[in-house]
């Protein structure tokens, strides 16, 4: 297999454009436009959930892949059934569509998570059920950072959703801090996994990662890994899997949710880990035996650029950093937008941290 089509045209299929080249696969991208972040490996664009369009894109490639979970499941297993390989399987990536069918998937596997109940209107036994108010509710179907989810109070905060359809309800967690698990998984059933990283959120949208988590016991660690070992091959993950952690203060663990594609969560590994998020999702849905997850540095941070990350911008600070690494996903500008990220590797969490957190504000700097 050598020709790898992805559907979405945004910043994950961009960065698989480098991997691509390197192992010598051929990467087409369906996007949105022309002009997409991926824009260098447009082969097509249009209407992702148009089934004549993605069939016709589906002929050209040996295996389909995503970079957004968003195509109709139907689509997919229509494909399947023409003889297209997808990768991640559409029963799998049901789990990443539908927050409430994730929570039964997980339960029936004894999955630690969040208690959950789904509700149709205003029902105050589901709402004790997860613990009463403040509870979390969310969209099931649609959200992303942090777009389909609100802290609730009283019914009223949610009646907007509820007259659209059923509403996820969650307990709210009390966590110390979120973590990700990110590993692959090719079709044979081979996983590698990365060390479990420290995501840290504002408003609800991935900031910052810490890579690796600092502190976490290797009971912990072993938990986080089997769990999503578990997952991927109850599902039949071939990819990329990203399993979002809530860690309790008392040390457990609990999953928030699923993403089956290379993840926020997982960048700092391009410069971190002997294997990039990007190349291990290629070599996993082409079958090649995956690579090496080996951290090469002690610390890695990464940092979010939201609104726009402008090349000549950081032109006028690059000098001041010669060891960060810039990214930019070449996106059109808009507030609160994921545009780039920074990048920096070190032998200690405090140095690179404070060393990145000033790459980010000269940055910001220069930008104003
Ligand atoms: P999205 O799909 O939009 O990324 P998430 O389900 O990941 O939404 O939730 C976004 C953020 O909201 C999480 O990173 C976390 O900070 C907070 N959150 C989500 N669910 C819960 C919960 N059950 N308890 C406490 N906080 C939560």
């Amino acid at each position: 297999m050598s020709v790898v089509g992805v559907v979405g045209g945004g910043q994950l299929a961009r960065m698989m454009i480098p991997a691509a080249i390197n192992l010598g696969i051929d990467l087409k991208v369906f996007g949105e436009t022309d002009v997409a972040s991926a824009h260098l490996a447009v082969t097509q664009v249009g209407d992702y959930a148009d089934f004549t369009q993605l069939a016709r894109f589906a002929k050209g490639v040996d295996v389909l892949t995503f970079d957004h979970e968003h195509v109709p499941l139907e689509h997919l297993r229509a494909l399947q059934e023409q003889g297209t390989t997808v990768f991640p399987p559409p029963q799998a990536l049901a789990l990443t569509q539908d927050k409430t069918v994730m929570r039964s998937a997980l339960e029936e596997l004894d999955v630690p998570q969040p208690l959950w109940a789904v509700i149709d209107d205003a029902d105050d036994d589901a709402v004790s059920h997860v613990g009463n108010f403040p509870c979390i509710a969310k969209l099931p179907v649609g959200g992303y950072d942090g777009k389909g989810v609100r802290v609730v109070t009283q019914w009223s905060e949610i009646e907007d959703w509820l007259e659209k359809g059923p509403v996820l309800l969650e307990e709210l967690v009390e966590f110390t801090r979120e973590l990700a698990q990110l590993g692959a998984r090719r079709p044979s059933g081979q996983w590698q996994a990365w060390p479990v990283v420290e995501t840290r959120q504002q408003g609800g949208v991935c900031a910052q990662v810490i890579s690796p988590a600092e502190g976490l016991n290797p009971s912990q660690a072993s938990l986080a890994n089997s769990l999503a070992e578990n997952i991927a091959d109850t599902y039949g993950v071939v990819g990329v899997l990203a399993v979002e952690l809530f860690e309790k203060p008392s040390g457990d663990i609990v999953v928030n949710e699923l993403a089956m594609r290379p993840h926020n969560s997982g960048h700092i590994f391009t410069e971190q880990s002997d294997t990039s998020q990007f190349e291990q999702h290629l070599r996993a849905v082409t079958d090649t035996a995956l690579g090496s997850t080996r951290l090469r540095d002690n610390t890695g941070i990464m940092i979010n650029l939201f609104g726009s990350a402008e090349f000549s911008t950081w032109q006028q600070c690059a000098g001041d950093f010669p060891s960060v690494k810039f990214h930019s996903y070449q996106k059109p500008s808009r507030p609160g937008r994921k545009a780039g990220h920074l990048a920096l590797t070190g032998p200690t969490t405090a140095e690179t941290l404070s060393e990145a957190l000033a790459a980010e504000e000269a940055y910001k700097g220069a930008h104003s």
